[in-house]
């Protein structure tokens, strides 16, 4: 498994720190953040350092999902299954411009229960543009293939 020394969820994941853990799993450990945005603001880590998503191996990216539904159901942020009410919001910050700060990745669970608590999103929105969306979209596929094509080497 990676690890660094240096790096305080690291040692959060090996006790040197103290934390208030949730739910541990072979491949990730979930804790409470220490300065919540909202109540039950929690953080699920995979056990393996690495400062951004692409970093991180796909079976530790696997088990993050079933322990984050695991505490959403923890948090009573199932009881009320409709589009009203109280919600949550997953986030997952990678490089400073994105609002990172601690580099070792993390996923924020955020319940949303009011306008006051959790996370504000201010989304700059453009204009629908197929003929941009369309030589992007081109553009992506070649990557994928020759991604999947360079896979089967
Ligand atoms: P980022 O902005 O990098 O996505 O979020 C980092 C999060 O880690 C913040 O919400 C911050 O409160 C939390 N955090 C930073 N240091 C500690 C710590 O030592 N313990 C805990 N529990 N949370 C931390
Ligand atoms: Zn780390």
């Amino acid at each position: 498994m990676s690890s660094n020394a240096s790096c305080i969820f690291c040692k959060i994941i090996k006790g040197e720190i103290p934390s208030l853990k949730l739910i541990e799993t072979k491949l990730s450990y979930s804790f409470l953040d220490i300065q919540p945005t909202a109540e039950g603001h929690i953080l699920v880590i995979p056990k393996y350092h690495g400062a951004k998503l692409h970093n991180i191996p796909d079976e530790h990216l696997s088990d993050i999902l079933p322990v984050m539904k695991k505490l959403t159901r923890a948090l009573k942020l199932d009881q009320n299954n409709t589009p009203d009410g109280e919600g949550y919001n997953i986030l997952q910050n990678n490089g400073r411009i994105a609002h990172q700060v601690v580099d070792h990745v993390h996923f924020h669970l955020i319940p949303k229960r009011n306008d006051e608590e959790g996370l504000g999103v201010g989304w700059p929105a453009q204009p629908t543009d197929f003929e941009k969306l369309g030589k992007l979209h081109e553009q992506l596929k070649k990557e994928l293939e020759t991604a999947a094509e360079n896979e089967k080497l």
